[in-house]
This record gives C-alpha cells, sequence and structure tokens, in this order.
C-alpha cells in the first residue's frame, strides 16, 4: 500500500517492530556496545562502514537509526547525519567539501552566523568565498575554476527570497559543483532540496521539527553520492547527539504536518492583516502573491511556516520598532524560532546581506506566529501598533 508523507511522518521511523512494545522507540543511552563473541565485534566493526548498526555510541544507537530513517524519508535522500546543533551541521558540511586553494559561492540569503564560518574557518585555511544575489543573476559570473561548493538557502534567511534551486542546480552540476542547502525553513516537509535536485539538505532540527523550543539538534541528509564523499567526516570529528534530544525530535516530528499546517494557516492571516496596516511598508511572507517570485514559491514549496517579516514605514526609528516590540505581550522577545510560541525580534537584514544592499529600508522585524488563537494574536499586534506615532 503507497502511503502519503502525511501517514509517513507518524508510522516511519518507528524503529525496530517488535509484536508487543512501546510505540515509539525507546531511549537508548550508551557508550559502550558489548558483543558476545570476537567474530560479531569484527563483523560489526567491518559492517559499519556501510551499514546502520550499533557498534559505538558516539555512531548512534537504534534511537537516533529511527530518527535518520524518518528524515531521510522525508527528504528523499541515501543517508541522515546528527549533530548537536544546526551549525555544526552546516559547518561540518562545509569543511568536507572546501579544501585549501578552493573557493565557495554562497547565497546572499543564507542564515548571518554561517557568514562566521566563511571568516573564522574558511579565510585562515586559504579557501576564498562569495555571496551570489538571490535573483540568481551574477551566480554564474561567480562561479570559479577552484569552485568546490555551493552553499544556498531558500527560502532565505529574515526575507523569505526564492532561488531557483533546479536552475542552479543545473548549472552546478554541469561544472560538478556540489549544492547544499539549508533547509531550517521547509524542515523536510514544506520544501525538499534533494527533490529539486541538490546533493545535501541541512536542517536545524532546533526549529520545527523538535518544535517545542527546548532541544538543540542538527540534521544533514545526502544523496548518496554526496553521502560517499561527506559521510566519513562528521564521524571523525566526533559529531553526535544525545539519545534523550533524539527522543523529543522524535516526538516532535508526529506532530510536524499538524503544526506547519497550523502555524503557516496563522500567519497568513497575519501577513494580511499587516499588509492593510498604515504603519508597515511592506510584509515578507513568500505565501503572498506579492512576495518576489511567489511563481516558485508556488512551483517548490508544500506550503508556508509561521514566520513572516515587516518592514516598517521609512519615517519609523529602531527606537520606534522597540517601541512595538517592547509593547506586545503574547510575542516572546527572543532568538530562535518553531516552537509552539510566538516569538519577535528586530532583524538587521543590512547586516546580513553583502551582494544587496538594504540600506535604504525602514526598520525591520520579523515575527514567528505561533500556534495561539490567531486573533488574540492580531489583537495583540493592533494594540503594538497602535503605540507608534503617526
Ligand atoms: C536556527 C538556524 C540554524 C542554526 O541552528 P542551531 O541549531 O541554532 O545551530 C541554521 N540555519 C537556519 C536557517 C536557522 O534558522
Amino acid at each position: 500500500m503507497s502511503q502519503t508523507r502525511k501517514t509517513r511522518i507518524i508510522h516511519g521511523g518507528r524503529g525496530k517492530v517488535c509484536d508487543i512494545g512501546p510505540v515509539n522507540p525507546p531511549v537508548m543511552r550508551a557508550s559502550t556496545i558489548i558483543f558476545d563473541s570476537i567474530t560479531t565485534w569484527r563483523d560489526a566493526r567491518k559492517r559499519r562502514e556501510t551499514e546502520r548498526l550499533l557498534s559505538y555510541g558516539a555512531r548512534g544507537t537504534e534511537t537516533a537509526f529511527a530518527l535518520e530513517e524518518l528524515i531521510t524519508e522525508l527528504e528523499g535522500g541515501y543517508r541522515a547525519q546528527l549533530f548537536p546543533t544546526g551549525l555544526a551541521a552546516i559547518a561540518v558540511t562545509v569543511m568536507s567539501y572546501a579544501h585549501a586553494g578552493g573557493h565557495v559561492l554562497f547565497a546572499d540569503s543564507i542564515y548571518e552566523p554561517v557568514r562566521k564560518i566563511a571568516k573564522s574557518f574558511l579565510t585562515p585555511n586559504n579557501i576564498s568565498y562569495d555571496f551570489f544575489k538571490t535573483d540568481g543573476s551574477d551566480f554564474e559570473a561567480k562561479l570559479r575554476q577552484e569552485t568546490q561548493l555551493i552553499f544556498a538557502e531558500s527560502p532565505g534567511s529574515l526575507l523569505y527570497e526564492m532561488l531557483d534551486l533546479p536552475k542552479l542546480c543545473c548549472i552546478a552540476h554541469a561544472r560538478n559543483i556540489p549544492v547544499a542547502v539549508d533547509n531550517t525553513w521547509g524542515s523536510a516537509w514544506l520544501y525538499n532540496p534533494l527533490e529539486l535536485g541538490a546533493d545535501v539538505s541541512i536542517i536545524a532540527a532546533t526549529k520545527y521539527l523538535s518544535g517545542h523550543s527546548d532541544v538543540m539538534m542538527g540534521i544533514m541528509v545526502a544523496s548518496e553520492s554526496a553521502w560517499q564523499k561527506i559521510g566519513a567526516l562528521p564521524e571523525a570529528m566526533g559529531q553526535v547527539s544525545s539519545p534523550d534530544d533524539v527522543s523529543l525530535v522524535l516526538r516532535g516530528m508526529r506532530t510536524l504536518a499538524t503544526r506547519l499546517a497550523a502555524h503557516g494557516q496563522s500567519a497568513m492571516t497575519v501577513a494580511r492583516w499587516l499588509q492593510e496596516r498604515k504603519e508597515v511598508k511592506k510584509v515578507y511572507f513568500p505565501g503572498l502573491e506579492e512576495h518576489p517570485r511567489h511563481d516558485l514559491f508556488k512551483r517548490d514549496c508544500k506550503g508556508t511556516n509561521g514566520l513572516l517579516t515587516i518592514e516598517l514605514k521609512s519615517h519609523y526609528t529602531l527606537e520606534d520598532a522597540e517601541t512595538f516590540i517592547d509593547a506586545l505581550e503574547l510575542f516572546g522577545i527572543g532568538a530562535s524560532w518553531g516552537g509552539f510560541e510566538s516569538l519577535v525580534l528586530p532583524a538587521n537584514v543590512q547586516g546580513a546581506r553583502s551582494a544587496t544592499d538594504w540600506s535604504q529600508h525602514g526598520q525591520f522585524i520579523r515575527l514567528h506566529i505561533g500556534l495561539e488563537d490567531v486573533n488574540d494574536l492580531l489583537t495583540d499586534l493592533e494594540q503594538g501598533l497602535n503605540k507608534l506615532s503617526d
């Protein structure tokens, strides 16, 4: 029987099936794994090079294998690897591909801390890098003979710019350059980079997969050819996630589809409402028809999430933006997103972009629309915006 993704996210990754047992894979905590003979020990050490099996805690336990299996299935990949944070997954993936004398091309819309990986790791290691515009106009011109990796993010951080990923992958692959994509926005559910041609998808499970703002984790999912090339480095660099955290992410994922549908629906309502407000110059939300390259969103995304960014009219200052933020009662002020609750932060777009100039824009504020009653959120946003003078 062929099952839809909505069924697979419930029934996939449930661990070893036994006739009688708990619904969820047990939390298997281990460093040492004990073998009954030297032969089985030797056999496991040989097989672990290509198979997922118990051999040592740092190589994962059945709990991790269940999550890896579920995420691999949803992303249409070959294998997945867990990391202690999303940023660690990105850093190790970049290190896997980039070597001295090489070049990495990043999308201008990447998660801002990834720029620190470039500054603090690539530069000292004699690896050059560059950023391409999200409209793709300078993409080919910025590819070099020595380019070893394209690192993209779509929809992008803060402004949700849509890349034409299939097109970029075609151009890159014609030159044998691999493409890795930060898929935290889509979280294996709303967007699937491997299906669009990318070689590697990376997700901060810290966000929607865990879904409850109490776990840090990163996941890298690779196609078979990419796995052959980069599958060994994470383990060589001692990357592992706690089985307790893994269990929380597995638990979170059972409601991922339902939560994202609710986040997306409320965010759409809020986005349309904000578009009508006189204080707001522009709403950045890929689900809106007015969003740049909404055509790519419709083609490549399976829905929206709870993230949206507003740009205030240009006469409002940073202090005005902060007055609005402080006035909100239901929106917590804090980093990250993807939990069940609403959040707000000022967004420094100019500081997070370099291929494009954002200095002539109004104040940007990023909202994460949580699972509260959307009418309560609108009431809160209304009283906050009313605090701004004309
Ligand atoms: C949060 C985030 C990350 C990093 O995840 P951590 O688990 O906090 O390290 C990476 N990419 C994007 C797009 C993110 O939003």
